[in-house]
C-alpha cells in the first residue's frame, strides 16, 4: 500500500527523479535473475538453458559441488537454520570456532574472526585499530568497503596513486610523524585483474616501519602455489600483518568474510569492531559451506591449479585474436574496449551467443577505458573458454572492436 501525505509524495517524487537521472547517464545497473545453480553453465529465468557463464567470482567452481552442498545441509541439520543472537551474546557455535581455526591455519596466521561479510570486516577493522594518533595509506582504486572502512576511523588519512611506489614512499615519509602506519591494498584489484606489487610494498612498510593490510577477496583460494593469496604468490607471507577476505567467492561463494592475523588484534576487534559485535552471527549452512571449501583447498591445490591453466589458455587466445587484455595471470580477464557503447553492445550480443559477460563503464572504471569483464572458473571446460574465444571473435569484428 503506498503510504499517502505530502512528505511522502516529495519522496516518491523525489526518487523518481534521481532513478531518472541514473537512467539517463546510462548507468543504471539491471539484474538478470538466474534460474539455476550458480555454476559455468546457468539457465536464465524466461529464456533457455545453455548460457556458458563467465561474470561470477567462483573462481574454484565450489559454489555448487557437491560436497560444499552436503556440508551445508549436514550444518542446517545439526546445528539449525541461525542463531537468532550476535556472536558474543548466544551466537558462538562450535563450527564458527572450528572455522575460524581453520581459516588462521590456511592462511598461516595465529588467529582469525568472522564476519557476515568481508563489507563488514573492512568496515570493522581500521575505528578498531586506528586512533587520531595513527595513520593509514590507502591504495587510490581500493575496494569501497575499504574506503568506507577508512572513512569511518579517526586516523590520519593518506590516498597514493595506485601501486605506484614513489608515491607510497612520499606519503610513508610524510606519515612518519604519526605512531603507527597502516599500508592499505587489494591483493588483486577486481575492475583490473592487477595484483598489487606485495614484495615491493612490504619491502617499503620495513625500511619506514608500517604494517601492511591486504584485502583478499580476489586472491584466497586460488593465487599462489597453494592458493594461500597474494602474499604466497608473492613470497611475504611473513611480512604481510593482516588479512581481510571473504567466503563469499572462491570460498564457495556463500556469504561471509573474515579478518586473519596476530592473535591480541583478532581479540581486540571481538571487543571493539561493531559490524562484529551488532550484527547477527553466520547461520551454520553458510559456515559448512566455507569449512568444506577450506577442507577440499587443504587436501590438494589441483583445483587452484586447474584454473591457472584455464585463465592462461582464455588470456592467450584472446591475445593472439588481437584483443588486449588486462591485468596478468588473473582469472579476472578485463577485455579492453575503450567505449562504454561498444562494451555494452558487445557484451549484449555475447549474451545472444550463450556467453554470460558484463560490460562496465565510467563511473564504475575510468572514462574512456569500458571494457568487457570475463572471469574465469576451475570448472569451465577448455571447450567453454574456447566458446567464448569465437564468440569475441564474432562480436569484435560485427562491431568493429577486431579488423
Ligand atoms: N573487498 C573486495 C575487493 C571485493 O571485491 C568485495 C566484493 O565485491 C568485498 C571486499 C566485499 O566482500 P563481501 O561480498 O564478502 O562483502
Amino acid at each position: 500500500r503506498a503510504a499517502s501525505g505530502a512528505a511522502a509524495a516529495q519522496l516518491r517524487q523525489r526518487l523518481e527523479s534521481e532513478l531518472e537521472d541514473i537512467r539517463g547517464a546510462g548507468t543504471w545497473k539491471s539484474e538478470r535473475v538466474i534460474a539455476s545453480r550458480q555454476g559455468p553453465h546457468l539457465r536464465l529465468a524466461g529464456g533457455g538453458g545453455g548460457i556458458i557463464n563467465f561474470c561470477a567470482n567462483n573462481y574454484l567452481g565450489l559454489s555448487s559441488h557437491p560436497e560444499v552442498i552436503r556440508a551445508a545441509v549436514e550444518a542446517l541439520e545439526e546445528f539449525g537454520a541461525g542463531l537468532s543472537s550476535v556472536r558474543f551474546i548466544c551466537g558462538t557455535q562450535s563450527i564458527h570456532k572450528d572455522l575460524e581455526d581453520k581459516i588462521a591455519r590456511f592462511h598461516q596466521r595465529e588467529d582469525a574472526i568472522l564476519y557476515a561479510s568481508c563489507f563488514d570486516a573492512n568496515a570493522g577493522i581500521f575505528e578498531a585499530l586506528l586512533t587520531p594518533e595513527d595513520a593509514v595509506l590507502s591504495d587510490e582504486l581500493n575496494h569501497a568497503s575499504i574506503i568506507d572502512g577508512i572513512r569511518l576511523c579517526k586516523a590520519n588519512k593518506y590516498r597514493y596513486k595506485h601501486m605506484d611506489m614513489q608515491d607510497l614512499e612520499t606519503k610513508l615519509q610524510e606519515a612518519q610523524k604519526h605512531r603507527l602506519r597502516l599500508v592499505a591494498t587489494d591483493g588483486a584489484f577486481s575492475m583490473d585483474g592487477d595484483i598489487a606489487p606485495l614484495r615491493e610494498i612490504c619491502q617499503l612498510a620495513q625500511k619506514y616501519d608500517a604494517l601492511v593490510f591486504i584485502d583478499e577477496c580476489h586472491a584466497t583460494g586460488f593465487l599462489g602455489p597453494n592458493g594461500r593469496g597474494t602474499d604466497e604468490l608473492l613470497g611475504v607471507m611473513d611480512k604481510v600483518t593482516i588479512i581481510n577476505s571473504t567466503l563469499g567467492k572462491a570460498l564457495g561463494g556463500a556469504a561471509g568474510g573474515y579478518t586473519t592475523g596476530p592473535k591480541p588484534l583478532i581479540d581486540l576487534l571481538r571487543q571493539r569492531s561493531r559490524p562484529y559485535l551488532f550484527s547477527n552471527s553466520l547461520p551454520p549452512a553458510v559456515v559448512g559451506c566455507a569449512s568444506k571449501a577450506l577442507d577440499l583447498l587443504m587436501e590438494s591445490n589441483a583445483i587452484a591449479q586447474s584454473m591457472a591453466a584455464k585463465t592462461q589458455r582464455f588470456r592467450s587466445k584472446m591475445t593472439a585474436a588481437g584483443f588486449t587484455i588486462s591485468g596478468k595471470d588473473h582469472p579476472i580477464c578485463p577485455v579492453m574496449l575503450g567505449d562504454a557503447r561498444l562494451a555494452s553492445v558487445m557484451a549484449e550480443d555475447m549474451l545472444n551467443r550463450g556467453i554470460y559477460v558484463i560490460g562496465f563503464s565510467y563511473p564504475v572504471v575510468p572514462k574512456g577505458k569500458a571494457r568487457i569483464r570475463v572471469q574465469i572458473s576451475a570448472v569451465h571446460s577448455d571447450e567453454d573458454i574456447d566458446r567464448c574465444v569465437e564468440a569475441f571473435t564474432e562480436v569484435g569484428r560485427k562491431h568493429g572492436a577486431l579488423p
